[in-house]
């Protein structure tokens, strides 16, 4: 029951949620969406300067999508793609992903219903993949600390953030983590970004040679680490850590749940840093967000050995009741067209300045660290004194009141510990960057008083 207090205490056990705050507070309930903007059921108005969850760059109510969802309803709202029967929008979306791709050559389409369970199909893939090549040790899989690659048990083991793995028995042993890529945070004195990603590369080959190469079947990143608080490889990474992973037959996995479909300028983040990987996992902007729908794209390679281990086998027994749903499948083949049509990378690179360099000019704020970014994407860390070691006391919550400030100007902003992240929907307008940009400024100026006021108390 919904008394006149809300929803304090509500029946939702919540996603990445605390227990306290659903008992000791109202959850923002969202009602509608317009454009890049949501509103709350009081009525109230939010810039959404996170895109839902880095997933929706059409933005709210958009009518060909809607169309396209109405019209499959009507005519097929479900049918199954298992045992070689399957419907036409699964068929004809994996031809148009096929299409788009386009850093590496891609064979075949995996469908799933998000990012986490595409990322264990992955896991899956490759195992599966070496047993047909006949080694069946090559099964570790190496990932990236601070990384985010889903919550369910092979991709929360993945992910490289603890609190998926506290009180979880998580991760996996068969998961390795090596060096998270943030140079600003990482770099020694005097390393150079360059000497950084050489170093980088060395410690990931030296952790392949310590477990034996023979166990190591693949790598899986981020283009740009998203959730971990949008960390950008710094130059020549991708070339050096790919240069490795090829050395010791490892199979690259490139996890674009964010970066893809024109995050970061480009169609995928593949593109920006001349990725060229074996498998590549997508979700979120795949439909806008419209529908759940995740994939796993599959270069000949794996493709080729996939097929003649199911033929020995009788089927590649995996998959899900709703991979590949019509639905899903006509709404994200909408979402594509008018990725198209609209030419939704000229659009990115014709905002994303306006973004990035408003956004920047606050890096000389004292409370600011770092702000880092690039295309749509954008994450701002907290500290003291510029400083990446100089961090404001946990119990201050500085991430929280900023993003809690944003609230109260009226938008909405990613919030982990004090890294603050956004990535808004492709669709602003140049006013509602400039919103966005003095909403950030309002919330920054907050922050910085409650900043000097904590540190007077200290006094
Ligand atoms: N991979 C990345 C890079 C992500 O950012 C996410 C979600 O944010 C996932 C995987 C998991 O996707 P989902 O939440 O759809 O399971």
């Amino acid at each position: 029951m919904v008394d006149d207090e809300g929803y304090m205490g509500h029946g939702m056990l919540a996603p990445f949620t605390a227990g306290w705050q659903t008992t000791d507070s109202n959850p923002l309930v969202i009602e509608k969406s317009e454009g890049s903007y949501v509103y709350d059921v009081n009525g109230k108005k939010y810039l959404d300067a996170l895109a839902g969850l880095w997933c929706n760059p059409l933005g709210g109510n958009e009518p060909r999508l809607i169309a396209a969802a109405t019209k499959q309803l009507n005519t097929l709202p479900f049918y199954h793609s298992f045992w070689n029967r399957t419907t036409k929008p699964s068929l004809d979306l994996a031809t148009e992903l096929l299409g788009i791709f386009t850093s590496n050559e891609m064979a075949k389409v995996f469908f799933t219903n998000g990012g986490s369970d595409a990322n264990d199909t992955q896991v899956k893939l490759v195992w599966y993949y070496n047993n047909g090549l006949g080694m069946p040790n090559k099964k570790k899989i190496i990932a990236r600390t601070k990384s985010y690659h889903g919550s369910t048990l092979i991709s929360a083991s993945l992910s490289g953030l603890p609190a998926l793995h506290q009180h979880f028995d998580l991760p996996t042993p068969f998961v390795l983590h090596t060096d998270c890529p943030h140079y600003w945070r990482f770099h020694l004195p005097g390393e150079t970004e360059e000497e950084f990603s050489t170093r980088l590369a060395t410690n990931l080959e030296n952790l392949i040679l310590k477990e034996g190469p023979e166990t190591i079947a693949a790598f899986i990143a981020e283009p740009v680490m998203g959730a971990g608080g949008v960390i950008l490889p710094p130059k020549t990474y991708f070339e050096k850590i790919q240069a490795v992973v090829k050395k010791y037959d490892i199979l690259f996995i490139a996890d674009e749940v964010i970066c893809g479909f024109g995050r970061l300028g480009t169609m995928f983040g593949c593109d920006k840093y001349d990725i060229k990987p074996d498998l590549v996992t997508i979700a979120k902007a795949l439909s806008s967000a419209y529908m759940p729908i995740g994939a796993v794209l599959v270069s000949p390679k794996v493709a080729d050995v996939i097929y003649s281990q199911s033929n020995k086998l009788g089927s590649f027994s995996h998959g899900f009741t709703y991979s590949g749903h019509p639905v899903a499948c006509a709404v994200a083949l909408e979402t594509l067209k008018i990725y198209q049509e609209r030419n939704i990378l000229n659009q990115v690179n014709r905002i994303s300045p306006m973004f990035q360099d408003g956004l920047k000019a606050f890096s000389s704020s004292p409370i600011i660290g770092e702000i880092r970014g690039t295309g749509l994407i954008l994450g701002t860390e907290f500290t003291d004194n510029k400083s990446p070691n100089e961090l404001f006391p946990p119990e201050w919550k500085i991430g929280a009141y900023f993003g809690a400030q944003c609230e109260k100007h009226g938008m909405l902003v990613r919030v982990a510990g004090d890294s603050i992240m956004m990535s808004p929907p492709f669709i602003m307008t140049s006013n509602e960057v400039d919103e966005l940009i003095s909403k950030y400024g309002k919330a920054l100026k907050d922050t910085e008083r409650k900043v000097e006021e904590l540190k007077y108390e200290l006094k």
